[in-house]
């Protein structure tokens, strides 16, 4: 669906699925943004590639948007909760998903310590 004439590109690269606190599945975003003519999507829930991942075979129809990697990634500065977008990287790579691991495990343990105190 990329038009490499023109001089400008419909993006959305910042949207959230069922994958993290969204409210459609990464399928139902993935199909909203072709029917808006979005050209170049990303899909960057929390802490998570699992939705990103789910569209690859979508993603290879002649029609779809560019599909391009995303993650909003979640961490502390100073206190504050700040949160990184990352695009365009391998969601497969090993350093990637050990991250990610690390990540929600790390969550994981923060949500038990407020759920006991
Ligand atoms: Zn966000």
């Amino acid at each position: 669906m990329f038009d490499s004439h023109k001089n400008y590109v419909i993006a959305d690269l910042h949207s959230h699925s069922t994958a993290s606190d969204g409210v459609l599945s990464p399928k139902a975003m993935f199909e909203r943004a072709q029917e808006k003519g979005i050209e170049i999507y990303a899909l960057t829930d929390h802490d998570c590639v699992d939705g990103y991942l789910s569209l690859q075979e979508l993603a290879k129809q002649e029609q779809s948007p560019k599909l391009i990697s995303g993650i909003e990634w979640s961490t502390l500065h100073k206190g504050m909760n700040i949160h990184i977008v990352g695009l365009n990287f391998d969601a497969t790579h090993p350093s990637v998903t050990q991250a990610i691991k690390k990540l929600q495990n790390t969550k994981n343990s923060f949500f038990m310590y407020l759920y006991i105190n």
